[in-house]
């Protein structure tokens, strides 16, 4: 009696150990030496081939790209102070395309789709709320080498006391960080408004504050033809362009977009970051302290 109940219970415990083994394919080092050995340099085999072929493919279909880093960094100097556009070089034509109020479905993807296709690189100053309701559309802005600015959470124009100023911000950065991963240190108040109380509590948060230099007016939906001669009439190198891809009907917006990148582009400018403008403005004054100012004479 006392033998069977072990057996049946070696048994119990055998059977699961036996299917435990199998099932994670380690079977076979319960086999001779011989079949193991085959099995063995059989997989190697199978798993070399499939490596060979996947090296064939991602050849043959994967180009190496180096990646574009995301630059978020901005130069000290333009920490805690408003800027509207900068001056650089005068043969270097670069412009950044910014983008406010979002992000919101159908327009940003609209116009992520058409940035993807000129290979642009813009700058999305968004809504918090906006941020909340959609934080893919905000991910796939930094995922596609975008960057996001802070645009409060409510986009109040009304006064604010600091506590309120410092909810509208703080909430938003927030909601960017947890949707893309990033800390934003660019911060455009709603409405250019420079004097309610949110763009000092930035200023004082060491915050670049960023404006604008060359307005769309597409916000009033003038029509398309409009919104791309607004651009054009105030495009300038070192400029910052004011367009919307959230806070309403942005069709206008997107049928412009296209327009205005073709002609830019004719024009020979080439589109930047906020960031990358301002590190370009922040090295062009490095430059000036360094190079002496006249070039030594060659004896002509
Ligand atoms: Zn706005």
């Amino acid at each position: 009696m006392a033998n069977r109940s072990l057996l049946l219970s070696a048994g119990i415990i055998f059977i699961p150990v036996a299917a435990l083994l199998g099932s994670l394919g380690i079977g076979h080092i319960l086999l001779k030496g011989t079949d193991k050995h085959q099995i063995q340099s059989k997989y190697t085999a199978v798993l070399s081939a499939q490596a060979a072929s996947k090296k064939q493919s991602l050849a043959l279909e994967v180009k190496p790209v180096a990646p574009t880093p995301v630059i978020f960094s901005v130069p000290e100097e333009f920490r805690g102070t408003v800027t509207s556009q900068i001056q650089p070089r005068v043969e270097d034509k670069v412009i950044a395309l910014t983008f406010d109020d979002g992000p919101a479905p159908k327009y940003t993807q609209q116009i992520l789709e058409i940035l993807k296709q000129e290979n642009i690189k813009a700058t999305f100053f968004c809504v918090g709320e906006m941020v909340h309701y959609f934080p893919q559309l905000a991910k796939q802005e930094v995922a596609e080498g975008h960057v996001i600015g802070n645009h409060t959470w409510h986009h109040w124009l009304q006064k604010m006391n600091s506590q309120v100023a410092a909810n509208e911000i703080e909430s938003t950065a927030t909601a960017i960080f947890e949707a893309t991963g990033v800390k934003t240190s660019l911060f455009r108040p709603p409405y250019g408004a420079l004097n309610n109380g949110v763009a000092d509590y930035a200023k004082k948060n060491n915050y670049a504050v960023l404006m604008w230099s060359d307005d769309s007016q597409d916000y009033r939906r003038p029509s398309v033809a409009r919104v791309v001669n607004n651009v054009l009439r105030e495009a300038k190198p070192g400029g910052m362009v004011l367009m919307h891809d959230g806070g309403g009907n942005r069709t206008q917006t997107v049928a412009a977009l296209p327009k205005i990148i073709a002609n830019l582009k004719q024009q020979g400018y080439r589109f930047v970051t906020v960031p990358q403008l301002l590190a370009i403005q922040a090295q062009k004054a490095t430059l000036t302290t360094v190079t002496p100012s006249h070039q030594p004479n060659q004896g002509t």
